[in-house]
């Protein structure tokens, strides 16, 4: 192997930020249940603490499992850094309130996570940050507002639950001009299928918890960017204490090693799932960026390399029909989560906007009859079988 080979995302989901960590010959990262670290010498202790040599101090700060997870993701979206929180939420709220002052603005879309809607709506206001949530797909419209001057551009893509896609690029520029920082809620894509650093994005956080981690057994998030901003974000955590715990560190880490491999096959069974669907009488609408039909599929193909594993659609008969397909389907958890091994169904008003109301979900454009379906590992043909029995009874 030459010194320029650059290894490839599968390589790294499997390798990348464990070398270090391999105590007394084991091959895998151990699980550190250790609150504190001791030191011997009080200098040494002391230049730790100080972080002019490396190592552990306090659990709340930093932890040795935790940090391999926190490279592994770093490594996985080429960034200078890394840090990791005990959720998604805690992720962005932690990187919201780094980030904004009174007085600030930000500039987001209608479309993004439920809790991060709830964020924007019921939080900032109370400490005098001003959102603007524009529509989803109208670009024109969030450069307008880019323009007026704003702190933050948080952007989220493809979206939950209709899966609208908004050009990165673009809008990093537009921010830039204006002096913004620019986040991106990279979590439905994954790193394996785009990547929003290389797009302009200053920051690309994840709710590891969903796909990084894969099997549903953790919760975890984390943020990557350049040294300045991670380490401003690192320190409010470390001192509000949203920190991840050693263990759910343990379970992600070892979920990631198959994400490429869980992605590319969810990736190839969404987009014959979305054809399925697309062509079935019972079905009015299907949301897929795969799909030529997606409003938003040149920008898609654009900056995404595979189109995801979540995909949603539309019964004809309403939230009575979504009331009676989903108990019929045979592969599917009913459950608020996603991106797992396993198939998961559910519609958003009891999973990713459960914390809005039906007149919120209204505004943000989320029809109360549509279905998320997060397509899981199964066989591709298994999975389509089973929607087809399920619409047909
Ligand atoms: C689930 C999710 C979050 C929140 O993550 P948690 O780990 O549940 O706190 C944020 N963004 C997106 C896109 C999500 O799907």
């Amino acid at each position: 192997m030459s010194k320029q080979h650059q290894p490839g995302p599968g390589t790294q989901a499997v390798w990348a930020g464990e070398e270090k960590n391999l105590w007394w010959g084991a091959t895998q990262v151990p699980v550190v249940h250790s609150v504190a670290f001791g030191y011997p010498d009080v200098d040494v202790w002391r230049d730790v603490a100080l972080g002019r040599t490396p190592g552990h101090i306090y659990g709340r700060n930093t932890n040795p499992t935790v940090a391999a997870f926190e490279n592994k993701v770093r490594i996985l979206e080429n960034a200078e850094a890394s840090t990791s929180f005990a959720s998604g939420m805690a992720a962005i709220s932690n990187i919201l309130f780094t980030l904004l002052s009174p007085g600030d603005r930000v500039v987001s879309v209608k479309d993004t996570y439920g809790g991060t809607n709830k964020v924007f709506l019921e939080f900032l206001p109370r400490f005098q940050v001003k959102v603007e949530l524009c529509d989803t797909g109208n670009h024109e419209k969030i450069e307008a507002e880019i323009a007026k001057g704003c702190r933050i551009l948080y952007l989220e893509t493809p979206t939950n639950p209709t899966l609208k896609v908004v050009d990165i690029a673009r809008l990093a520029k537009a921010a830039h001009q204006a002096g913004a920082i620019v986040v991106a809620d990279n979590t439905f894509a994954t790193p394996i299928n785009q990547n929003p650093l290389a797009l302009g994005a200053d920051l690309v956080l994840h709710s590891a918890t969903k796909y990084l981690g894969g099997h549903a057994d953790a919760l975890g998030g984390v943020v990557c960017g350049s040294k300045g901003l991670v380490e401003k974000i690192y320190h409010f955590r470390e001192i509000t204490g949203a920190a991840l715990d050693p263990m759910a560190a343990y379970l992600l880490l070892r979920g990631m090693k198959t994400l490429h491999l869980r992605i590319r096959q969810q990736n190839e069974s969404a987009g014959k799932i979305a054809r399925f669907l697309a062509a079935q009488p019972e079905v009015s609408q299907v949301f897929y960026p795969g799909l030529e039909s997606h409003q938003h599929h040149d920008v898609a193909r654009r900056q995404m390399r595979g189109f995801g594993g979540m995909l949603s659609f539309m019964l004809k008969g309403g939230f009575d029909a979504v009331r009676e397909f989903l108990p019929r389907l045979r592969y599917a958890h009913l459950a608020a989560n996603l991106g797992a091994v396993e198939t998961i169904a559910g519609p958003p008003a009891t999973t990713s906007h459960v914390e809005c109301t039906a007149e919120e979900r209204a505004a943000m454009g989320i029809p109360e009859g549509l279905i998320r379906y997060s397509v899981g590992i199964e066989e591709t043909e298994d999975l389509i079988a089973d929607l087809q029995q399920a619409l047909k009874k």
